[in-house]
């Protein structure tokens, strides 16, 4: 069953309530139930990171532990939670260290090193694919920029 926000009314995506006790502050550790689905508002002008069909857990940004990568807001802008790299550092690996590939921005980086997705990703899943999806963003500015 698809679940939208309560505030935004989008449809969300899916993520497991472990993920959500772990990324949660610490007065709302208690009120998640780990077996429980929940949903991450995927909308990035939405206050709302987490919900489910329960109004009381709804959660906003004031009560995560970390910026939500999409939303706009967010400071720092996370791609890989486990070792904590920035957008802004793959985007520094392809314009100033010539990163061309996943295996020069883990080596520049050191993104997906230590994994533990499950707890530390909002999404609880893998970043592989946001930090492709950064990476060949940035490779298109650097090639657009030099051919100017
Ligand atoms: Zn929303």
């Amino acid at each position: 069953m698809d679940v939208k926000c309560p505030i935004c009314n989008e449809l969300g995506e899916k993520v497991k309530g472990i993920t959500v006790k772990h990324l949660v502050i610490e007065n709302f550790v208690e009120k998640i139930d780990h077996k429980e689905i929940y949903y991450l508002c995927m909308n990035e002008h939405c206050d709302v990171v987490y919900y489910n069909l329960d109004i009381e857990s709804t959660f906003d940004k004031t009560k995560v532990k970390v910026p939500i990568w999409f939303k706009s807001d967010a400071n720092p802008k996370y791609i890989c939670y486990c070792s904590k790299v920035t957008e802004e550092e793959i985007i520094d690996a392809v314009t100033n260290k010539d990163a061309k590939n996943m295996k020069d921005i883990i080596k520049f980086t050191g993104a997906m090193k230590d994994g533990n997705c499950i707890l530390n990703n909002p999404l609880g899943k893998c970043c592989g694919s946001v930090i492709l999806e950064a990476m060949n963003k940035a490779i298109e500015a650097k090639d657009k920029n030099t051919k100017s």
